[in-house]
């Protein structure tokens, strides 16, 4: 079957992977020049079922609001006349319930810790070198409130997963000794043993060379401008280098995926959530922490990737804008130089900042809508790279008409 993939961030690679390996012919098209350019190319590099709680928390309106005027929150929300972030925006707050945020978190560690175990088998099949760091992640907490807050959260996950263990001080701090040089408060912490970091970048350049090995065909700087449909089907898509036309279609632009869709009738509830990191070198690794984490009370990841260390934080509903200067890292630097002091030179920073493709229950939608040949595998929000294997898997599953093997519930249009 002749398949194009619409995207080659992490999860149109993955998805052309898991394609090729079951014999189709696999095209993929993307607007950047290689693969992994937007989104998948500065994320915070976690692989962490063991984190995957729902944003939309009986707190968060409360928070948003306050950021209009409290401009260095984390979570935060600047006003605009863009109708598409209302209607989004509406069901957004609609799931801030204590009962969707515990829907919602199962529903997200459903699919992130079935794609972890085929994250794993994609490892041991391809050996892809990504900066891989199995030490566990480490989610910790500098004030007594966030961290009954976590506790609380932690009872959301801890009956589906055992191995989230609830450190004091005293034994996060062991654990992680550079936290020891720490200029902080921090009152306690999370270790999830199994979940993981790396570079999703590296991952995903390193995925679409094995997959052009096998006979996949890349086309990029090649960006989608219309599509044609007849009878409920996509007949081709019209590009600035051409025409592509194929027998099923999947579509993975990320943020961007709702405007493709609305080309052809559905209405995808994604929009984006932007989100900055700056990788900078590490010039001490004794002060340098050996685990990649989340500092949660600044929504702050950080990973280590060989030499350097990325921090990431901010989550601002401010449209697609994807643009950065200095000054809007200023706190993450604090924040970073406060908590292991003197490590990292920060004289050499590379910015970045994407957007997280945010549904309103915080999963990537699957299936199909109005068309019977376009596929959905989109709307990750903050875990894409954590799902990304699971997804694929689950997008080939419904492309070859079998039942896929998690439940898809909440993550279809017509389960949402
Ligand atoms: C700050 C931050 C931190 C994050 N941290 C983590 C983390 O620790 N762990 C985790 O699992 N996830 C994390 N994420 C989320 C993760 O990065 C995303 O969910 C994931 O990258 C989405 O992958 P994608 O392939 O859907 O999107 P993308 O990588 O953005 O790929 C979509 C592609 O579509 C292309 N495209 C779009 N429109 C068109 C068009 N019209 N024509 C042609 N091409 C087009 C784009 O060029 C792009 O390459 C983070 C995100 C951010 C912003």
């Amino acid at each position: 079957m002749r398949i194009l993939i619409l995207g080659a961030g992490v999860i149109g690679v993955s998805t052309a992977y898991e394609l090729i390996k079951t014999g189709h012919d696999v095209t993929v098209i993307d607007r950047k020049p290689e693969p992994a350019l937007e989104t998948s190319y500065g994320n915070a590099g976690l692989i962490a079922p063991g984190h995957s709680y729902a944003w939309t928390t009986p707190k968060l309106p409360k928070n948003l609001f306050k950021s209009l005027y409290e401009k260095q929150r984390a979570f935060r929300f600047t006003f605009q006349w863009d109708l598409a972030m209302w209607r989004w925006g509406l069901q957004f707050i609609r799931q801030c319930t204590q009962i969707k945020m515990g829907e919602n978190t199962q529903r997200k560690y459903r699919l992130s810790i079935y794609s972890q175990g085929l994250f794993q088998q994609l490892i041991d099949e391809t050996g892809i070198q990504y900066y891989k760091n199995r030490k566990g992640l480490i989610y910790f907490f500098r004030s007594t409130e966030s961290f009954l807050d976590g506790q609380e959260k932690l009872a959301l996950l801890q009956p589906l997963m055992k191995n989230l263990q609830l450190l004091n001080r005293t034994e996060l701090l062991e654990l992680e000794p550079a936290l020891q040089g720490t200029k902080t408060q921090i009152k306690g912490g999370i270790y999830c043993l199994t979940d993981e970091s790396g570079s999703c970048r590296d991952f995903t350049l390193n995925l679409s060379k094995i997959c052009r090995d096998k006979g996949v065909d890349f086309h990029f700087d090649t960006t989608v401008k219309e599509v044609l449909k007849y009878n409920n089907q996509i007949e081709k898509v019209v590009c600035d280098k051409g025409d592509f036309k194929a027998d099923k279609y999947v579509l993975s632009f990320a943020a961007y995926s709702a405007m493709f869709a609305k080309m052809v009738g559905d209405y995808l509830p994604i929009y984006p959530v932007k989100g900055y990191s700056f990788t900078v070198p590490i010039i001490d690794i004794d002060r340098a922490p050996i685990h990649g984490g989340i500092d949660e009370d600044n929504l702050m990841a950080f990973s280590l990737m060989g030499d350097h260390i990325r921090f990431t934080s901010v989550a601002e509903i401010s449209g697609y804008d994807t643009t950065c200067t200095p000054s809007d890292f200023v706190h993450m630097i604090e924040l970073a130089n406060s908590l292991f002091p003197n490590a990292f030179d920060f004289s050499q920073i590379e910015y970045w900042a994407g957007l997280r493709p945010m549904t309103p229950n915080g999963s990537p939608i699957f299936g199909r809508g109005k068309m019977r040949n376009l596929y959905f595998n989109t709307g990750h929000g903050h875990l894409g790279w954590t799902m990304c294997t699971g997804s694929a898997k689950i997008t080939v599953d419904l492309i070859e008409g079998r039942k896929p093997e998690i439940d898809l519930e909440g993550m279809t249009l017509n389960t949402l």
